[in-house]
């Protein structure tokens, strides 16, 4: 669990936690020059995701639709595409979490080009491109831990064109992240963080003079 932070957001979007803290190290975190999620491939989905139970449901009321995109190779049973092992976690809206299960050596969603068919679907459908998918795998590599605002650190990509942090780089996870910070926070929680950036790289730079 990420540690607990005096850094807290009151004017986010996100009504099951009405204080988000932020996680201090990800203000400092830094990524290299060429880091972009539209370099993603897929990689981080190896392990599956949480997601709401409510989700899970909206997943499996959409599940012939789904199965339209899922490649011969995908798991077309539905009654397989989940771990089945609901657990508490305050983290989420309704606060119960399930999984997506693992086949292979991947989440069930994930095409052969490292595509979701969650997120296929959706756009094939004319839905919003995110209708289907799970919070945290929109959010991802953001991502909240004990109602702390911290990064997932997908190291085990190993490629820095992603969104993976290094020791040196020139952008911060905001640079990087700007989309997902929006889509978890709205655009006022936004604004809000984007002045904590704003304080942090002041101090920085009068520690440099
Ligand atoms: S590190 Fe980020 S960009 Fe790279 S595969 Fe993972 S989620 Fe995608
Ligand atoms: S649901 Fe989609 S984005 Fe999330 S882990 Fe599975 S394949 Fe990846």
């Amino acid at each position: 669990m990420a540690e607990q932070s005096t850094l807290v957001l009151k004017n986010h979007q996100l009504r099951h936690i009405p204080e988000l803290q932020v996680d201090p190290e990800i203000l400092s975190q830094r990524f290299m020059s060429n880091s972009a999620m539209c370099n993603c491939n897929g990689t981080c989905c190896s392990e599956g995701v949480l997601l709401d139970v409510k989700e899970k449901e909206k997943i499996l009321a959409h599940a012939d639709l789904i199965k339209k995109y899922l490649e011969p190779q995908q798991e077309k049973d539905s009654s397989k595409w989940f771990d089945d092992t609901v657990e508490r976690d305050a983290d989420f809206p309704s606060g119960m979490c399930d999984g997506t299960a693992v086949k292979g050596k991947s989440c069930v969603f994930l095409c052969s080009k490292g595509l979701c068919a969650l997120q296929k679907t959706a756009m094939a459908e004319g839905m919003n491109k995110f209708e289907l998918k799970p919070f945290y795998c929109v959010a991802f590599p953001i991502t909240i831990d004990g109602h702390v605002l911290t990064t997932y650190e997908p190291e085990f990509t190993n490629r820095q064109q992603c969104c993976s942090i290094v020791t040196e780089g020139s952008l911060t996870v905001l640079d990087v992240c700007l989309e997902e910070f929006e889509y978890i926070l709205g655009t006022e929680g936004l604004k809000e963080l984007e002045e904590l950036f704003h304080q942090e790289a002041s101090r920085s730079n009068g520690k440099r003079v």
